[in-house]
Order: C-alpha cells, then sequence, then structure tokens
C-alpha cells in the first residue's frame, strides 16, 4: 500500500539553481489527487553516493520513492548505479528496452550511439518503463518494502510516462481519502482574507486544528484559499465537507473569487469572452506583449482575441492606434502627460478598440525600471486602461516594487484583473497595489 511518498530530484542543474525543480510540484500534485501524501521533497547533485544514500533513507520512511533525471547515457547520469547500490544488486542488460532505444533511432533515421547502450542496463530485480517520448526508459524497483519508479528528467517525457505507466501502479490506502479544492482570488489581501476567515461566524476557518485544513496562498495580486481534507471519510463525505467550508468562504469574500482549481484569470476571461461571444484586443507598452501571450496560452484564444499591440515608440502610438501627439509633447500653455500617463493609456486602449474593432481593449503602459523613473512617476508606476463599447474607460494607476521583471509581471496581473472585474460587473472594485 502506498500511503506517503518521497520525491528526488537528480541533476547539478537543479541543485545549483540552473533549472527550476517543476517535476516534483507536478508528482506532488498527482499524488495528492489520488491521496498518497508526499512527505519529503530531496534535491541532489548527480553524485551516485548522495542518491544511493537518499534512496535508502527514504525507502526506510514511506511507501513509495519517485525519482526524477540521472537515465541520460552520459557520465552523470548515475540513478541506476544508485539503485544498485540501494538495493544490493547489479546492473544488467534488458533486452526489450535495448530494442526499445534502437527502434527510438531507427524512426528517426538516426543511428544508435554505443554510450545510449548503457540506457538499456537495469538492476537486475528492476523492471523497465519504455519511453515513447526519449531515449532513457524508466526503471521500476523495490528497496526493501519501499516502491520505487524513476523517471527520465524532462517533463514532456516525464508526465506521460507517470501518467501512463506509473498511476496504474499506484495502490493508495483505499480507508484514506485527500481532497483538495482551490478557489482563486483577486482584490483582497491575503491579510484581510485572513482576518475575514479568523472572525467567521462557525469559528476560524484557519484554525490549524480543524479538518478541512483552509490555508491561502498568494501570487502577485491573486489570492487562493485552498481547502484540504484528509482523513478515513469516504470521497463523497470529504466532497460534502469541503462544500459545506466552500460555501462558507463564498458567503465571506463572494466579491472576490474569480476561479476554482486548475483555472487562471486568463483561462477564465477567455471561456467568459467566448461564452458572449465578445472579443479582445491588447496594446501594451511596458509588458511587451505579456498579456497577449497568457490570453494566447488558453485553448480557444483565437475565438476572442482579435489582435494585439507592442507599442513602445510614441510615434507607432500615434501612428497604430491614434493616441495623440498632444499628449506627448509640452505645449507653451502646459505640460503634456507623457508616454506613462492615464491620459495616454486611455487613448491607446479607446484606440485600439477601435482599430480593432473588438468590445474590450487593454492598455497598458507603464516604468518598468532600472531606469526612467522620476520623482512624481517613481519605477513601478503604471496605468492600466480598459475600453469598451458599453461603459467609460476603466482607468487604474499602480505603484508596483521589485526588479523590472516583478514589475513587469505584477502589470500584466493587474491588467487581466482589471479586465476581469469589468467582465464581472466589479468595476469598483480597487486592486492591490492600486494607488
Ligand atoms: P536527465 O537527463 O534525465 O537527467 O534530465 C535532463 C533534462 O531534464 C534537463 O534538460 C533538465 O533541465 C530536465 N530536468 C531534469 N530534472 C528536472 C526537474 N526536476 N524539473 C524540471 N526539469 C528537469
Ligand atoms: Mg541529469
Amino acid at each position: 500500500m502506498h500511503r506517503t511518498a518521497a520525491i528526488i530530484s537528480q541533476g547539478d542543474e537543479i541543485v545549483i539553481g540552473q533549472t527550476l525543480d517543476t517535476n516534483s510540484k507536478w508528482i506532488a500534485a498527482r499524488l495528492l489527487d489520488r491521496g498518497i501524501v508526499p512527505l519529503e521533497h530531496v534535491s541532489l547533485p548527480d553524485d551516485r553516493a548522495a542518491i544511493a544514500s537518499a534512496l535508502m533513507r527514504l525507502a526506510a520512511r514511506v511507501d513509495l520513492i519517485l525519482c526524477s533525471g540521472g537515465l541520460g547515457p552520459t557520465a552523470d547520469d548515475l540513478t541506476r548505479f544508485a539503485l544498485c547500490d540501494a538495493s544490493d544488486d547489479t546492473l544488467r542488460e534488458d533486452a526489450d528496452a535495448l530494442a526499445q532505444i534502437a527502434a527510438w533511432f531507427a524512426s528517426r533515421g538516426r543511428a544508435m550511439n554505443e554510450l545510449n547502450k548503457v540506457q538499456a542496463q537495469r538492476p537486475s530485480r528492476a523492471a523497465f518503463l519504455p519511453n515513447e517520448f526519449g531515449t532513457a526508459p524508466g526503471i521500476r524497483t523495490r528497496i526493501g518494502l519501499c516502491d520505487v519508479f524513476c523517471l527520465p528528467g524532462p517533463p514532456r517525457e516525464l508526465a506521460p510516462m507517470f501518467d501512463r505507466l506509473v498511476t496504474p501502479l499506484l495502490q493508495p490506502d483505499p480507508s484514506r481519502t485527500v481532497r483538495v479544492r482551490v478557489l482563486h482570488t483577486i482584490g483582497l489581501g491575503e491579510s484581510e482574507i485572513a482576518s475575514r476567515f479568523r472572525d467567521a461566524p462557525g469559528g476560524n476557518l484557519m484554525a490549524r486544528d480543524r479538518s478541512p485544513l483552509i490555508g491561502t496562498t498568494a501570487s502577485n495580486s491573486v489570492v487562493s484559499c485552498r481547502i484540504r481534507y484528509e482523513g478515513p471519510l469516504s470521497a463523497g463525505e470529504a466532497d460534502q465537507l469541503i462544500a459545506r467550508d466552500e460555501a462558507a468562504i463564498r458567503a465571506l469574500i463572494s466579491e472576490a473569487i474569480f476561479g476554482e482549481d486548475e483555472e487562471t484569470l486568463a483561462s477564465v476571461i477567455v471561456r467568459t469572452l467566448r461564452e458572449r461571444a465578445q472579443t479582445i484586443t491588447t496594446i501594451e507598452s511596458c509588458t511587451g506583449g505579456m498579456v497577449a501571450s497568457q490570453l494566447t496560452d488558453i485553448a480557444g484564444a483565437s475565438d476572442v482575441l482579435r489582435t494585439g499591440w507592442v507599442t513602445y515608440a510614441n510615434e507607432v502610438k500615434t501612428r497604430e492606434v491614434g493616441v495623440p501627439d498632444s499628449l506627448f509633447k509640452d505645449s507653451a500653455e502646459s505640460k503634456a502627460p507623457g508616454a506613462v500617463s492615464a491620459e495616454v493609456a486611455t487613448a491607446m486602449a479607446q484606440g485600439g478598440l477601435q482599430s480593432a474593432n473588438a468590445d474590450y481593449a487593454i492598455a497598458i503602459t507603464g516604468i518598468a525600471g532600472p531606469s526612467g523613473g522620476t520623482l512624481d512617476k517613481p519605477v513601478g508606476t503604471v496605468f492600466v486602461a480598459l475600453a469598451s463599447r458599453s461603459h467609460a474607460p476603466d482607468v487604474r494607476r499602480f505603484a508596483f516594487t521589485g526588479d523590472r521583471s516583478a514589475i513587469r509581471e505584477w502589470s500584466a496581473r493587474a491588467a487581466l484583473a482589471t479586465l476581469w472585474l469589468n467582465l464581472s460587473n466589479r468595476r469598483g472594485v480597487r486592486l492591490l497595489r492600486q494607488v
């Protein structure tokens, strides 16, 4: 039975911070979905002794180990050797694995490199897990009572192998249930949400000893509330408890909730616009297309995104979306608002709306830094304007902090949030960092 798990991610590139370990996050979520609780994540360099000792230590602690990386053909791919060390086994060539690797090369019209032969080697008591997407087969074995699955590092190979080959072999405890529900919010700070939860009519929703457990996570201006049940109840009973807590949460922060579970601001926006058969266009300055990019990450975006402009130079703002030249040039009587201003953001949005013949247009102009700030418009000053066919423009000024990339991410998020507030008739809601 697999009640508990550990996840090992391997590779010098992970430990030195060159590659972000996304595999562990992904695997942990998959395990939790099945009711298996990850107790530990370990990141290790390409070091045979370190891998072997982690395998032995964790095998004594958990029922299941998932290991990613280190199955390649080169001298720094050491998983198979460490597995032998940890399980007192020896390597043997697996004929099926060799045939699969040869077929992989043949199907691409390439000759198999001698080096790749080592990838057909596995501990004698292990089984190999075929890899359709690369040359590195996975390995499945046991260390003591612990089941161990080793998968290749590239996420595009690991994910389908996990879903097809590992998931059917998972044995979650049928008497234990893990259920998670997440509600995503925008417009309320994490501490505001926490204090409403604390003062909930039925008692503190965030008490650490209650079940289901309720927690919050903030990422830019999105605060996600997680309701998590883990215990002996059936899935149906757990879902009832979660539904009860969800109703309590919705009663406290309904104005801020925009989505659930896997949904994102962009996905909710694209879905809503599609349902209403409406369209959007983007006119971006300091985000250089990030908003258009996030919208087009969502399947179906082509039904709703008419076009997008990246307008940096003033004359391009004028030529492409008709921002009046006078907004940039001081006159004898008065100082012009300048490229980073509510006026220019509004003109960008209105011009884009007309040119693209869209229902909504979202425009962003700001100072991402590190240079370009002034006393009255310091780095992090960003204007977002939303124009629509139905309402007067919604223009917001933000004062973001952080480095260039943080400011740009905040800005793109603020633009999507502004759009969402308009789509959901909550124009009055102020956003975080709005001034
Ligand atoms: P491998 O040859 O199996 O060690 O895997 C190498 C490739 O997979 C590299 O391109 C890594 O960037 C990627 N990779 C390895 N481990 C991870 C991980 N934990 N998360 C995301 N990518 C990874
Ligand atoms: Mg590696």
